[in-house]
């Protein structure tokens, strides 16, 4: 079976167009206890971008989190695909991977030609800027049609450096202290509430000129189903504290568990109706 091209057409009808290969032997390996023993027999990494952006009204959370976990949607995918591999080349072994992986993804992805590494850390496609998720297959099928070449790098243009809060002089992350579980301090909390963020951080992303290419491009935002369903753009206090626990449980923004998001919540709407009543009482 020639994997190269059934996995692009299987991604391809998933409408998952960023995908290439590299040797296993090419990639920076981050976690080797993912792959245990088999480690020393990996030959290949096909990897995949799936952009995630999705059009939403107002926002106050990261892009990321506006769907449902994108670790259900990599489950699904590997679900089909894996036991696909499996059936058809059972001599092989193939592992499925999204977010914490053997290899650097960002660096692998670069390697493929998927698109180039940013100084905010990100990889940036042409289509859908920074807004895409990683996911790969390893496995030691020894691939013979590589897309591996010179890994490229963004201009470093200082946007994202320039607009990054951590350069306040704070030394403190928005998405870091959005995620921080405990009391926040007041500047913890006038931090928050000047950004508007109960969860995460895009700035980087925001202001990098490749999202601004891509939007311009009209190519930016994602054209998956899972991506432009069940979105939640801006959380309240009460869509939270009512959210049964199977549904939140399906949310990227649920791995602190309710205290922390409820927390931000808390501080954003009594921040908000503060400075509401300010103003009222400026009119
Ligand atoms: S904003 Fe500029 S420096 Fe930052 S990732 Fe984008 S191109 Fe690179
Ligand atoms: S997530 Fe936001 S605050 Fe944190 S490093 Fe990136 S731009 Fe800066």
């Amino acid at each position: 079976m020639d994997i190269f091209s059934s996995l692009k057409k299987l991604l391809n009808e998933k409408n998952i167009l960023k995908f290439g290969a590299v040797p296993f032997s090419s990639c920076k390996t981050v976690r080797p206890y993912k792959l245990g023993e088999d480690i020393s027999r990996m030959k290949t990494v096909y990897i995949f971008a799936v952009p995630y952006l999705c059009r939403t009204g107002k926002k106050n959370i990261s892009a990321y989190a506006v769907a449902k976990d994108y670790h259900l949607f990599f489950k699904k995918i590997f679900d089909e695909i894996l036991p696909f591999l499996h059936n058809n080349c059972p001599e092989y072994k193939f592992y499925g991977f999204a977010d914490s992986s053997p290899v650097s993804e960002v660096n692998a992805a670069a390697l493929a030609g998927i698109g180039i590494i940013g100084d905010n850390g990100l990889l940036i496609t042409e289509e859908y800027s920074s807004f895409v998720f990683l996911g790969e297959i390893i496995t030691d099928y020894p691939e013979r049609h590589f897309t591996e070449q010179q890994i490229r790098r963004c201009p470093s243009c200082g946007k994202c450096k320039l607009a990054c809060p951590v350069n306040e002089g704070r030394g403190a992350c928005l998405s870091e202290v959005t995620q921080r579980k405990g009391e926040l301090d007041a500047s913890d909390k006038a931090f928050l509430l000047k950004y508007g963020s109960v969860w995460g951080c895009d700035i980087c992303q925001t202001v990098c000129p490749y999202t601004a290419a891509a939007i311009k491009n009209g190519t930016i935002y994602s054209p998956i189903p899972f991506f432009n369903e069940n979105l939640t753009p801006f959380l309240t206090y009460g869509m939270i504290e009512n959210m049964p626990d199977d549904e939140f449980k399906e949310r990227a923004y649920s791995w602190r568990k309710k205290e922390v998001l409820l927390r931000n919540l808390k501080i954003y709407e009594e921040g908000n109706s503060n400075i509401h009543s300010e103003r009222r009482s400026n009119d």
